[in-house]
């Protein structure tokens, strides 16, 4: 008999103090668009890189928002953080400079990291002025992360690492990266041996090369380390604890607002220009995508609330991706659709723009952070099914 999992998703509210605060950021956005700091676009928070940007919104106490107030941080709850990050989306606001440290590293050395390298580095991270780039992917190496190549050898006082890694977003503007390396030989289990270190991209052994997207948008890298010298102390947690840091990481990575609202401006845009349209059949389109818009920010809530509880929802994290990043492909090809009888309505120049940055950036919302392919084995696993 399969034993069928249930999925862990219940229902959350948000606390009262989370009102407050969605008032402060929407002030706040309201201000920066009226002074013209930025113009709304789809997957800004991984194409929208503005060191001003992350620095004002570090002054202002939305980043690092959860962690303890020694390190820099705010204290706030995980679901205060939501509120947060889901007005920024919403907004398509440029947050990629300072996303990846607050969603990802920022937690990670939190939980791994030495005292020597929570001090260092997460108050800097909290002021918005810290930018980390992710170092799993290599050439032979994405989806089957066991897989990397990147070696360290210890040397006196540290290691001398030697690779490759691929896709590197944001790498050229980052300060740091984590790179995922190997540091031990698989042995009969491929999982062992891997090891998470903090490089230092100033570093001259480090080569960052330019992989442009085909409309010369220059977002990702291909990252080379030279024998890059990694003292101990930039060892994340223990010599072999990588690839459990690394799918706990997973969990952050996968499950935010950030898998579902990437074409969210895009949406808003659409409905703005449909509102009095006499096509009712658009509208009620526009209604199934808002309302699965909604059963999906329900879903990510609850994997917030669990984060939050210090669990690790690895499963319902991979469900919220998969479900997610197809709902923003969906809105792609349903604003495609209608985009022809939009031509001349108010609005429709911004629309349009917005519509070719979701269709220029959308075949990577299925493949970044997990292809769906890839989360389906997780989720079909989590259900007993594998
Ligand atoms: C926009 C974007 C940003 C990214 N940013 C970063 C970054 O900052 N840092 C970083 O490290 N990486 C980054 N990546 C890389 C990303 O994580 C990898 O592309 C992804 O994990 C897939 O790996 P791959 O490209 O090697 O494809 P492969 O693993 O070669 O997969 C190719 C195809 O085979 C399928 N496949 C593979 N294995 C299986 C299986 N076991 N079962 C079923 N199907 C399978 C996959 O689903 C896919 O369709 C980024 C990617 C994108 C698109």
């Amino acid at each position: 008999m399969i034993a069928v999992a249930v999925f862990n998703l219940e229902a959350v509210r948000l606390p009262k103090e989370a009102n407050e605060l969605r008032r402060q950021v929407r002030s706040f956005l309201r201000q920066e668009l009226a002074n013209g700091s930025f113009q709304p676009a789809c997957d800004a928070w991984l194409g929208g890189f503005s060191e001003p940007f992350s620095k004002k919104l570090g002054d202002m106490g939305f980043v690092g928002m959860t962690w303890p107030r020694e390190y820099g941080g705010h204290e706030r709850s995980g679901l205060e953080r939501y509120v947060v990050i889901e007005e920024l989306l919403a907004a398509g606001a440029p947050v990629a400079a300072h996303w990846i440290a607050d969603r990802q590293m920022g937690p990670l050395i939190l939980r791994h990291g030495s005292t020597e390298q929570k001090q260092r580095f997460l108050p800097d991270m909290a002021k918005g002025i810290s930018y980390w780039a992710i170092g799993m992917s290599e050439p032979g190496a994405g989806s089957d992360l066991s897989a990397i190549q990147a070696r360290l050898t210890p040397v006196d006082g540290g290691f001398r690492l030697r690779g490759q890694k691929l896709w590197s977003s944001g790498a050229h503007r980052c300060q740091y990266m984590v790179a995922l390396c190997r540091s031990a030989d698989p042995g009969s289990d491929r999982h062992q041996g891997l090891t998470n270190v903090i490089v230092d991209l100033s570093d001259s052994a480090v080569e960052i090369r330019p992989i442009y997207l085909m409309n010369g948008e220059h977002h990702f890298n291909e990252v080379t380390f030279n024998d890059v010298f990694i003292p101990s102390a930039m060892v994340i947690g223990e010599l072999g604890d990588g690839w459990r840091q690394v799918t706990e990481e997973l969990a952050y990575e996968r499950s935010g607002p950030e898998r579902f609202l990437s074409t969210f401006p895009l949406l808003r845009s659409l409905s703005a220009l449909l509102k009095d349209s006499a096509e009712t059949y658009l509208q009620r389109e526009i209604a199934m995508l808002v309302s699965e818009l909604w059963s999906l920010r329900q879903m990510s809530l609850s994997v917030a609330a669990i984060l939050n509880l210090g669990d690790n929802p690895v499963v319902e994290a991979a469900l919220v991706k998969d479900a997610g990043t197809r709902f923003e492909r969906k809105v792609t090809e349903v604003a495609e659709r209608v985009a022809r009888s939009m031509e001349g309505l108010p609005g429709n120049d911004s629309f349009q723009t917005l519509l070719a940055q979701a269709i220029l950036h959308g075949p990577g919302f299925t493949i970044r952070g997990g292809t769906n392919e890839i989360l389906r084995g997780i989720v079909a696993r989590g259900l007993g099914l594998r």
